[in-house]
């Protein structure tokens, strides 16, 4: 097989990709270890910023985004007995959406089918070679076990935390946090109790009440690393969410309903650098991960292919490889940003054993939600800079 960009990867930044390289009229074809059934049903993040909105519009694929998306002005900051609203509109003129990365990925994979791409799914053994010379190419084993070879000009590793790409980059520079808490998180069929997100930070932990539309709520927990979601009967996790989200404070209450699905998320900060070497890209996960309190994960991985789709399309259709060679340095700016930012609102908000801690981080939210210029700097974060930060 030949193309002239091999994309490893078909979640968010690999579908993503193919999406704005075929406008750019670059040919693609991506490999993908998991089934497209898997990779649409995969939960994860769920507020889009509005520069991800935007882009998603501007490409096609706004009008479900239009009709199903839940706009939001901002969120709750609270803390035991104070909710706060931080209203982003108002600080930055800027919103964020509730939309599902799950239908991201299926709004991408029937726009990717409709435009006949080649997306070859349930391959093992993906390796990427000589990306050192101008002829990279990746192997894999496909579907029925035949090996198989794929030429291209360009390999881009679109392939999330755990694939191959990161590590066909020699000697990188790497940083990482690790977090002594992770996030239970479950799916509930109950409508929101809230209008918008509740960041709450608690004595027990931090909680969040996100949802994911009208009818299906989706929350967190704040529990120690390791721990086994067999320890948390539903009863027990609306409890804990009760307590923590304030169930009964100024009248507000929080309706529990059945749990579909629960999971532990741990939580953890690492970036790789550069993310370019010869003719292979890492874009989204690949090259960075960011704790999910700052709603970045998904948002960033857009950012990233949305400055790499037309640098490739300039290095492959014009031969100018002006923006490809400055790829790597424009995107990290956005990508230790959003990882601050992300360590940032994940310090402030969970609990650490550390008393002192608590009245800094309960100091900082005071100052947060009292003060303009620091609710400011907040909205600007979280409803997303503009790309090309
Ligand atoms: C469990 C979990 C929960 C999350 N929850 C949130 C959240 O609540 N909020 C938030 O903002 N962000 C969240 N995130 C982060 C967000 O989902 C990611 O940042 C986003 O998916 C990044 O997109 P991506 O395309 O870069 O990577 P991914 O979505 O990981 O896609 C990578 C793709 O590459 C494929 N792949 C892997 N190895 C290979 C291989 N060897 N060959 C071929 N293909 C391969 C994978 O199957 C996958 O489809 C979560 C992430 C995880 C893992």
């Amino acid at each position: 097989m030949r193309t002239q960009v091999a994309i490893v990867g078909a979640g968010p930044a690999g579908l993503l990709l193919s999406h704005l390289l075929d406008r750019a009229g670059v040919e693609s074809v991506i490999v993908e270890t998991r089934s497209r059934e898997y990779v649409e049903a995969r939960i994860r993040a769920g507020i889009l910023e509005q520069s991800t909105v935007d882009l998603l519009r501007e490409v096609g694929l706004g009008e479900r985004l239009a009709r199903e998306g839940d706009v939001h002005r901002g969120i709750y900051l609270q803390w035991p007995r104070e909710r706060h609203h931080l209203d982003f509109v108002d600080l930055v003129g800027r919103s964020v959406t509730v939309y599902g990365q799950t239908e991201v990925t299926k709004d991408l994979g029937r726009a990717r089918e409709a435009a006949g791409q080649e997306i070859v799914y349930e391959v093992t053994e993906t390796a990427v070679h000589d990306i050192d010379s101008e002829r990279p190419y990746v192997t894999f084993t496909d579907a029925d076990g035949a090996a198989q070879r794929l030429d291209a000009d360009v390999v881009v590793g679109c392939d999330g935390s755990f694939g191959p790409s990161r590590a066909a980059v020699p000697d990188p520079a790497t940083w990482e946090r690790t977090y002594s808490y992770s996030w239970l998180g479950i799916l509930a069929d109950v409508a929101p109790s809230t209008d918008e997100l509740i960041y709450a930070w608690h004595p027990d932990g931090f909680a969040l009440h996100s949802m994911r539309s009208a009818k299906v709520s989706r929350l967190y927990l704040q529990v120690p690393n390791g721990t086994d979601v067999a320890e948390w009967p539903d009863d027990r996790i609306w409890d804990a969410l009760a307590a923590r989200l304030g169930h009964g404070q100024d009248g507000w209450t929080l309706t529990p309903g059945p749990i579909t699905e629960k999971s532990v998320l741990p939580m953890r900060s690492f970036v790789q650098q550069p993310m370019r070497h010869g003719r292979l890209f890492l874009a989204g996960d690949a090259a960075h991960i960011v704790p999910p309190t700052g709603a970045k994960g998904l948002n960033l991985a857009v950012a990233d292919v949305a400055l790499l789709a037309p640098a490739l399309a300039a290095l492959l259709r014009d031969k100018d490889p002006a923006l490809a060679d400055a790829y790597s340095d424009t995107a990290l700016r956005r990508v230790w940003r959003c990882t601050h930012f992300s360590w940032w609102m994940t310090t402030m908000l969970h609990k650490s054993d550390d008393p002192f801690d608590a009245q800094l981080q309960l100091s900082q939210l005071r100052w947060v939600a009292s003060s303009t210029a620091a609710a400011t700097g907040l909205a600007e974060n979280y409803a997303g800079l503009p790309f090309g930060y």
